[in-house]
């Protein structure tokens, strides 16, 4: 039986690459995989995977408009398994549809995303990732400033942390670092262990 995965972490925790990883896993066998990824992150251009050691390669962009279910269905080649980047920005119908895809096509669905924003709280994608899926993996980076597991995001604009503003902000002069939760509120400890 297919099952829905959503595979959350922080920045920086190699969830691209992992994606990357499980697609050439895949077509090494001659399956055929979906790569789809949020049309709303143009940092790249808009469909394109991209990893920051620079990996990248070409997905198909899921728009708000998007019904991912028909998109699937519609592929001439049914795809063994469909792999989902920055699924944070999905929407709440968009999870859905996926849960559709794994329930009616029986075809696995790899979603990997962010589990919080900058102000820690859930992205609409996530939060009904986390209520939908079958199985919820977190992958795990450490904090820019320590040795701990990094658990949330912050975004830094001309070096200062930033806990307040619009959710989705892509292509400004913001940084986002991955933090353990005391230097999310204590950023300036650096080296504190
Ligand atoms: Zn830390």
């Amino acid at each position: 039986m297919a099952q829905l995965f959503f595979k959350y972490g922080a920045m920086n925790s190699g969830k691209t690459i992992e994606i990357l990883k499980v697609a050439y896993n895949y077509e090494e066998q001659n399956k055929p995989v979906a790569i789809m990824t949020s049309g709303l992150d143009d940092r790249d251009e808009i469909g394109i995977v991209s990893s920051r050691i620079g990996l990248r390669r070409e997905g198909i962009a899921i728009f708000e408009e998007t019904n991912v279910f028909e998109t699937i269905k519609a592929l001439e080649n049914a795809p063994a398994c469909v792999l989902i980047d920055e699924s944070q920005f999905l929407t709440k119908e968009h999870v859905l549809q996926l849960a559709h895809i794994v329930d009616e096509l029986d075809i696995p669905v790899m979603a990997f995303g962010l589990k919080n924003d900058f102000k820690n709280e859930l992205f609409e994608g996530s939060e009904y990732l986390l209520l939908y899926a079958d199985k919820i993996e977190e992958m795990k980076t450490i904090c820019w400033y320590c040795h701990k597991k990094a658990t949330m995001n912050m975004r830094m604009i001309d070096g200062k942390p930033v806990y307040s503003g619009e959710q989705i902000q892509i292509g400004g002069n913001e940084s986002y670092f991955p933090v353990c939760r005391k230097h999310y509120f204590n950023p300036l400890l650096k080296g504190d262990l």
